[in-house]
């Protein structure tokens, strides 16, 4: 079979990719697009897999990221259910699982991320779950209906927004996690507890500084016992232990990996081999914000990595220079945004009140800002976006304004 031509292999088929094949179309109407997905669904949005789906207040149709007419509309070939198995970056040739073969002129690798499975006593038991895909969201609601006792393993966003969902629907929830507070290693302690305390106001159960140990059960999930002895009730456990990116493709094609484990790209995301670009989860881009490579698993940054990665395809020769942003709903009860990422900060900035819940939190290292974490105060975002960018050294009457609810701060800096 001789391989066909295509103009932009787009690989993967999630948030980047989509955003990908919208910008190309957008900038132009010529040049053969083809999408390739291992997913039944066309490309979807996974942030309300966790959130609003979970709860049966979503339609599965709302979460695709565009029309599934648009892409035929739009002469962008969308191929589901289908994985490109192998690439060779020298001959251009990607192959498929359907025994296709496609030449391609530039691709983009936005083949995102797997989560990362935790190998115990019991893992093979029934009611053990998962959180990436709309299936997995439906298997674990399916197995939701005869259920006294949720334990979620993991206290980062998708384990808090999991355990809120499930509460909210009326289930009685317990979190094990090895950090003391949820979102604690992301956002430090401060701003964990307050959402430790959230949790809790509305039944949750926490248990931090403790791990699994090992599943119990006939068949079925029953028991959760963690390392610190405790024996948890469970008939669903939701699994959220990270995800580890997906490059055993571009691993194989001999692409340059990151120490972050991602598609190590440049500044405009494009990998070790010139016309191959990566974006979203499974890109490590070297940042000209941070002066550092980064790796991030945040909605928004595949978005804009996507285009990104478009524009560059169509010859903008643009860096990838967007504040990374991430947000987060812990049901209906709290929305957290955040700029940054900070991390090794030396001091953290509180303006507002954790009681009342409404606050943002500045981290800063030698006086310049890294991050902030916002809840209720959006406006302030672009403010740390600003001191992010101008890595602006701020003096002692600076932070005493960042820190002073009632203080004007846009002009800082
Ligand atoms: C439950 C959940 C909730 C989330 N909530 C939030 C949130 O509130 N806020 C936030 O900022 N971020 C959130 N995220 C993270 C965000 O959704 C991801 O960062 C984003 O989806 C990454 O997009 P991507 O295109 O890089 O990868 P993905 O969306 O993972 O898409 C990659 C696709 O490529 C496919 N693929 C892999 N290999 C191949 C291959 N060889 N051939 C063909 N296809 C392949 C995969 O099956 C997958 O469908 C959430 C993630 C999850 C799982």
């Amino acid at each position: 079979m001789s391989a066909r031509e295509i103009d932009y292999l787009l690989i993967g088929g999630g948030q980047a990719s989509a955003l990908a094949a919208k910008k190309l179309r957008e900038r132009t109407p010529d040049g053969s697009v083809l999408l390739v997905g291992r997913e039944f669904d066309p490309p979807y949005e996974r942030p309300p897999c966790s959130k609003g789906y979970l709860q049966g207040i979503f339609e599965r149709d709302e979460a695709f990221i565009l029309k599934p007419e648009w892409y035929s509309q739009q002469h962008v070939e969308l191929m589901c259910r289908t994985t490109v198995t192998a690439l060779d970056p020298d001959t251009r040739i990607a192959k498929l699982s359907t025994r296709e073969e496609v030449h391609f002129g530039q691709a983009l690798i936005a083949t995102g991320a797997n989560v990362h499975r935790l190998h115990v006593d019991g893992s093979e038991l029934d009611g053990i779950h998962y959180l990436r895909t709309l299936p997995n969201a439906d298997a674990i609601r399916e197995d939701l209906a005869d259920s006294e006792h949720v334990v979620v393993v993991g206290g980062s966003y998708i384990g808090c927004e999991v355990a809120a969902s499930l509460a909210r629907i009326g289930h009685a929830v317990t979190i094990v996690m090895q950090e003391h507070h949820p979102l604690e290693r992301g956002f430090g302690e401060h701003a964990g507890g307050f959402f430790g305390d959230l949790l809790q106001s509305h039944g949750i159960t926490l248990h931090g500084g403790d791990e699994l140990e090992r599943f119990e059960g006939d068949g079925r999930v029953a028991k959760v016992v963690t390392k610190g002895g405790l024996e948890l009730p469970a008939d669903v456990v939701v699994i959220g232990a990270g995800v580890t990116p997906e490059v055993r493709l571009a691993k194989a094609a001999g692409l340059e990996i990151g120490e972050r484990g991602g598609i190590r790209t440049n500044s405009k995301l494009q990998s070790s081999v010139p016309g191959i670009y990566a974006a979203g989860d499974v890109c490590e881009y070297d940042s000209v914000i941070h002066g550092h490579p980064l790796r991030l698993e945040h909605w928004d940054v595949a978005c804009a990595q996507g285009e990104t990665a478009a524009r560059n395809m169509l010859g903008d020769d643009v860096d990838h220079d967007t504040v990374p942003y991430f947000f987060s709903d812990i049901a209906d009860w709290a929305s957290l945004e955040y700029v940054g990422p900070a991390y090794d900060w030396d001091r953290e900035v509180l303006r507002g009140s954790f009681v009342a819940g409404d606050f943002t939190i500045w981290y800063l290292r030698e006086r310049r800002v890294l991050g902030a974490l916002t809840v209720g105060r959006s406006d302030e975002l672009d403010i740390a976006r600003r001191l992010l960018r101008e890595r602006t050294v701020l003096d002692d009457a600076q932070l005493a304004r960042l820190g002073d609810r009632n203080a004007e701060i846009t002009m800082i800096g």
